[in-house]
């Protein structure tokens, strides 16, 4: 199966663009929601958070979202090493999502730390959504109700556009200049024809 990445920093077009890509009918993994699933589902990483962050970061089987925030919101060191307890469990939900979808010519997986996980080099292809920075904190802005820092705080955590664009094979520009339809179908074509060699 053809396993397309597609990433992008915060408010870029990411998971606009991948329904894009649905609604041609191919099946997208959201990366980013299997994570919030997989702390709760997946019995390996469950005891490993509790071994790393303590007992309490679970209360009654129920993730306590609040304690681990605190702790890895506060500690650079602490949220790299839950990231890479995390990351592997989301792996293993992805090879698991892929085996069941045997109709789709291929399928694409959403990340926003596609290229920071190291989950790009699973993936055959990958694209970065690109739009520019004022754009992409009035989005965020707007979607979420919170201020420009608060918006900057979360970029700064995530890899530059720079940085990111010298490992993708492809680039989507959501700057609403040019149009993304034409830009999904033109890569639409381009996966059907590697899935078809
Ligand atoms: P995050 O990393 O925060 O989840 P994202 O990269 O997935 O962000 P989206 O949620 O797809 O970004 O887009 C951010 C906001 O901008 C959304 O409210 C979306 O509807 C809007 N948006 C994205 N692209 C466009 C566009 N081309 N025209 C108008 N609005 C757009």
């Amino acid at each position: 199966m053809l396993k397309i990445g597609i990433t992008g920093g915060i408010g870029s077009g990411k998971s606009t663009v991948s329904k894009l890509f649905e609604l041609l009918g191919i099946p997208v993994f959201y990366a980013d929601t299997a994570a919030k699933t997989v702390m709760q589902t997946d019995s390996i990483l469950v005891d490993a958070i509790k071994t790393t962050f303590g007992e309490a970061a679970y209360t009654n089987g129920q993730l306590n979202r609040k304690y681990l925030a605190n702790i890895v919101f506060n500690d650079e060191q602490q949220l790299l090493k839950l990231n890479a307890l995390v990351h592997p469990a989301v792996f293993r939900a992805f090879d698991t999502w892929v085996l069941q979808q045997k109709q789709a010519p291929y399928v694409l997986k959403e990340a926003a730390l596609l290229f920071e996980s190291g989950s790009y080099k699973m993936s055959d292809k990958t694209i970065l959504v690109k739009a520019p920075l004022s754009l992409r904190i009035s989005r965020v802005m707007q979607r979420d109700g919170i201020t420009q820092q608060e918006v900057e705080q979360r970029m700064n955590k995530q890899l530059s556009d720079a940085g990111k664009e010298k490992l993708a094979d492809y680039v989507i520009q959501n700057n609403e200049t040019e149009l993304l339809i034409p830009q999904v179908l033109k890569l639409h074509q381009t996966f059907l024809t590697l899935a078809a060699q």
